[in-house]
């Protein structure tokens, strides 16, 4: 089967590391980075939806470069803050902000919270561009858990440190990157994705 070049539209290496396990079975897609592409541009996120910015992501590169590219947009939702930080997960701390200090500022915005109210989900959503930027399909998916008081296991990256599975007792950063590549919002979204590409590819 001949290959398809897929660019993958964030500099995102965990990002990228997660979709390149979960697209590992379809070895004729071969998925890139940003980071690959000296010419690729800054997409700003300016949606304030998952849909909006997976969109602007992948058809704002995808004219750019004239590639196709997987635009993919994420962020975890709180139910007691009201199901922020939302599409702005990445900045919840801040322009600097970084896993670590997004992970102080939850904790913080938590504090006092009974574990009871600390229901959250993950949602992503990819959006796919061909190489003139018009979206040719997408798709969106929930993950669903709980904020713990502090920080368990080393995996994953982001929030996951805090955010428990509740039917398995552990967190994403416990569980690891093969029960993650399972549960996640990325695994069901991709799960979404792949016969949708495969059938594109087809015609
Ligand atoms: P984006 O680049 O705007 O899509 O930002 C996504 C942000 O949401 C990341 O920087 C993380 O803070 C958070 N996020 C998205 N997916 C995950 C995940 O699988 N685990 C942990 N955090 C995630």
């Amino acid at each position: 089967m001949a290959k398809f070049r897929l660019i993958l539209g964030t500099r995102n290496s965990k990002k990228l590391s997660e979709l390149q396990r979960l697209l590992a079975p379809y070895p004729h897609i071969n998925l890139g980075c940003l980071a690959d592409i000296p010419d690729s541009i800054e997409v700003e996120e300016t949606g304030t939806t998952f849909e909006e910015n997976a969109i602007l992501k992948a058809a704002v590169q995808a004219r750019h470069l004239r590639q196709w590219v997987l635009g993919e947009d994420s962020g975890i939702s709180v139910d007691a803050l009201g199901g922020a930080p939302g599409v702005y997960s990445a900045r919840f701390s801040g322009d600097n902000a970084t896993d670590e200090s997004n992970n102080g500022m939850l904790l913080e915005k938590l504090a006092g919270i009974p574990m009871e109210k600390r229901t959250a989900w993950y949602t992503c959503h990819m959006a796919l561009a061909d190489p003139l930027g018009e979206i040719k399909f997408s798709c969106e998916a929930r993950c669903y858990g709980r904020i713990l008081t502090e920080q368990k296991g080393t995996g994953g990256f982001g929030y996951d440190p805090m955010f428990e599975i509740p039917e398995y007792h552990r967190t994403f950063g416990e569980l690891g990157d093969t029960v993650k590549s399972i549960l996640s919002h990325r695994a069901r979204a991709n799960r979404m994705f792949v016969p949708q590409l495969l059938a594109l590819l087809k015609t």
